[in-house]
């Protein structure tokens, strides 16, 4: 997995911008000028045109005080010769307002002091929209001859007043939730105190800050074509938070204007991460991505919608397809592998070199047939973009010429394997030399190898290639997406349709929907690879895209990390698969809760037969979970991500291990955290018909009592019905409902998982 070195890179590559020091006090008077829909009311300054009025009014909640300074609502930076530069509207010596209709208003900043950049003109344009409480913001840049323009920072929201108990969450991967991102960032020790994000990388792009009692900010875009753009939040010097979201354009020499090709949304909300997640799926799920994605276009295959349990286990077939089928016979239900490893080069370093198999074609062969007898499909590990810049094909195939280029014409190289320090080079998607050796390579594992489907590694992000010679606009953009899209149609069109074969990706992305099958979303067990820290994973793409997706995985594992065997020897473990400590068992429950109730399908990292009779009470917990999900899959594969019920749930302080399969250096890779997590897992999701599944995983010691109590109204239910439970065995009537009322009582043993059911009186 490379994909944490990814996103802390991209955390170190932000922008550093100079917080303004031109602002303007905002204040409520007629020096403004307003749009209110009835819902929120903006306002800018007449002479300015700082915002100076952010108002939710359907809420009566002011995001300005008296206090607040919002200066600039856009800043721009240039570069020219390798040097920077930022400016804002305190350049400008001409601005002027207007109110083309009583919903817009166009501000316009001309006549700037600065010789060089003497001719240039700024116009946003900002509007409501008609229903909702929401607002759209684009901005043209014009007249920059001679500069290149390198970031339009816009929106620019400052000022933003705290909240009180207020929460940040940020579709990172699946997603994650901060407590208090005030206290988190001025912790921050350096100068610039900021969050920021790259989209794609940010699985969508909306993000939230609110106090669940009061008021939330909701900040978006409505850009359906995946440009590359960044989102951050930062602490100024007045300790209030700056919302920025930046536009990168792709460097063009002769170009001197630019206008966003999308808007910038800006909203307000009462509610949680979930009520964000609602607002973005009324735009999200009406793209053009959820409409062709695999799963709506009935193109993912049955055997994978059918998969009960993946296993994920590396190397030889003996260790993971054979381990597969003692899983699978015990479970009685499909069970397929998800394949590291497999390949003849030593992971990270060896890349592109993945054929033949590290345990020769004729072994490979066979087991895969064996375990194509016995009902066992492969999907196997191929990293979609990197190549090893000490194998001999690199220089062979003159792979540097299609690498990713960086902005200072270099090739970056990354060292993965601490053990062999190797480094590896990303190849630029842009290019078809790179889309035909992938495709190629894919068309060997799936055809001459007859595995089931590929993994395409560090699949739903996209990066900035500035090679001038690839063909595709230099820098930012939306050409690696789009070649992404074009390499999963060469794949597919080199493999016969009968083989149903599966591309799966890492990470989640709305726009990788049409491409792929199946998104690894590892966050599930966050923990495994990034401790306990004061980001907290939540299910915010499944929250949005539930329904349009099949998400799976999870590094939940009984066992420390394997070591691969062509790493050098002088580093391996002493004892291989050694047992985790027992006292990690209970993360390893909570892990599988998750994806239970998130709506994933289930995976075990490093399955091995002993765990059955050594770790039975895990290992019969995580059967017992794949059986009741594969009773409830109306609502656990297909359903709508619903807010929960209110309930009571128990919280436990346990022991949390943190393990890298890079770490057997010392002989210690695991290391040992503390936190407090809840006892009791829930999800709601609702069905096609309306139907209602309540998922409850309860991984406590204890019995645990759950009451729910809510109104049928709440999920569009009929005012009386029946209520069923659904388990590992099957679906009980536990009773009914009238007058709207939904009430039941329930008592969670140790380990119990069940589905309750609310569907209609039939
Ligand atoms: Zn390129």
């Amino acid at each position: 997995m490379k994909k944490l070195n990814l996103w802390f890179c991209y955390l170190l590559l932000s922008y550093f911008t100079i917080l303004t020091s031109s602002c303007s006090k905002n204040n409520g008077d007629n020096s403004n000028i307003i749009i209110d829909n009835g819902k929120i009311a903006l306002g800018f300054d007449k002479n300015n045109g700082s915002l100076s009025v952010f108002r939710d009014i359907q809420n009566s909640h002011d995001w300005f005080d008296t206090t607040s300074v919002t200066g600039s609502p856009w800043e721009i930076e240039f570069t020219k010769d390798g040097v920077s530069e930022l400016i804002d509207f305190s350049s400008a010596t001409k601005f002027s307002s207007s109110k083309p209709d009583p919903a817009t208003i166009v501000l316009k900043w001309k006549k700037f002091n600065k010789p060089e950049i003497s001719k240039l003109e700024v116009e946003a344009k900002i509007s409501l929209d008609k229903d909702k409480a929401l607002s759209y913001w684009n901005i043209s840049v014009r007249n920059y001859d001679g500069k290149l323009l390198k970031q339009v920072l816009f929106p620019r929201i400052a000022g933003l007043k705290e909240g009180g108990n207020e929460y940040l969450a940020v579709p990172q991967w699946m997603g994650q939730i901060m407590k208090d991102p005030r206290k988190n960032l001025a912790a921050i020790k350096s100068r610039i105190r900021k969050y920021e994000w790259i989209y794609p990388g940010l699985s969508f792009q909306c993000l939230a800050l609110y106090d669940p009692e009061k008021c939330g900010f909701y900040a978006a875009s409505n850009d359906s074509l995946s440009y590359i753009k960044n989102f951050s939040f930062s602490l100024d010097t007045l300790n209030t938070l700056v919302y920025r979201m930046h536009n990168l354009p792709s460097l063009d020499p002769s170009s001197a204007n630019y206008s966003t090709p999308y808007s910038g949304v800006i909203g307000t909300f009462k509610g949680d991460w979930i009520t964000a997640a609602g607002i973005y799926r009324d735009w999200g799920s009406k793209q053009r991505w959820a409409r062709e994605s695999r799963i709506k276009r009935n193109l993912t295959p049955e055997w994978l919608e059918n998969t009960a349990l993946w296993v994920w286990n590396r190397s030889k077939s003996d260790n993971v397809l054979v381990p597969a089928a003692d899983i699978k016979q015990r479970l009685g239900l499909p069970v397929n592998v998800f394949w590291h490893w497999w390949h003849g080069c030593s992971y990270d370093d060896g890349f592109p070199e993945y054929v033949p198999p590290r345990e020769g074609k004729k072994s490979f062969l066979s087991a895969v047939a064996e375990a194509h007898k016995k009902g066992i499909k492969s999907i196997v590990y191929m990293n979609q973009r990197l190549w090893g810049t000490t194998t001999e094909s690199w220089t062979k195939e003159n792979a540097v010429e299609h690498a990713v280029m960086n902005a200072g014409g270099k090739i970056n190289t990354h060292v993965y394997n601490i053990f062999s320090n190797k480094g590896t080079a990303s190849m630029c998607m842009g290019t078809q030399f790179w889309k035909d050796k992938y495709a190629s390579l894919s068309d060997s594992a799936v055809n001459t190898y007859t595995v089931d489907g590929v993994y395409m590694d560090q699949a739903c992000s996209a990066l900035l290639c500035y090679d001038p010679d690839h063909g595709h606009p230099v820098g930012p953009g939306k050409y690696w997406l789009e070649n992404f899209g074009k390499l999963t149609d060469q794949i597919r069109s080199k493999i016969p349709q009968e083989k149903q074969m599966i591309l799966a990706g890492e990470g989640c992305g709305e726009a990788w929907l049409p491409h792929l099958d199946l998104m690894l979303t590892l966050a599930v067990s966050k923990e495994r690879y990034a401790g306990v820290n004061q980001w907290e994973t939540i299910p915010f793409f499944q929250a949005v895209y539930h329904e349009y997706s099949i998400t799976y995985g999870n590094y939940s594992s009984l066992l420390v990390p394997p070591y691969d065997e062509l790493w050098p020897a002088e580093y391996a473990p002493k004892k291989p698969l050694e047992m985790l400590d027992k006292k990690f068992n209970k993360q390893f429950l909570m892990e599988q809760a998750r994806s239970f109730v998130w709506g994933m399908q289930p995976t075990i990292a490093n399955y091995q037969a002993k765990l059955a009779s050594q770790r039975k009470e895990e290992i019969d917990f995580l059967l017992d979970l794949a059986r009741t999900r594969n009773n409830a899959l109306k609502y656990l594969l297909f359903g709508k991500f619903m807010k929960n019920p209110d309930f009571e749930t128990p919280y436990e302080e346990m022991d949390i291990s943190r393990l890298s399969i890079y770490a057997g250096k010392t002989g210690n890779s695991v290391t040992t955290f503390r936190g407090t997590f809840p006892l009791v897992y829930s999800g709601t999701w609702q069905a096609d018909d309306m139907d209602l599944g309540i998922a409850l995983a309860s991984i406590s010691d204890k019995q645990v009592p759950v009451k729910l109590g809510f109104n049928a109204d709440e999920y569009d239910l009929p005012a009386s019905g029946k209520i069923f439970i659904i388990d590992d065995k099957g679906r009980k009537e536990l009773g009914s409902y009238t007058k709207n009322e939904i009430n039941v009582d329930l008592t969670l043993a140790p380990g119990d998982l069940c589905v309750v059911e609310v569907t209609s009186d039939k």
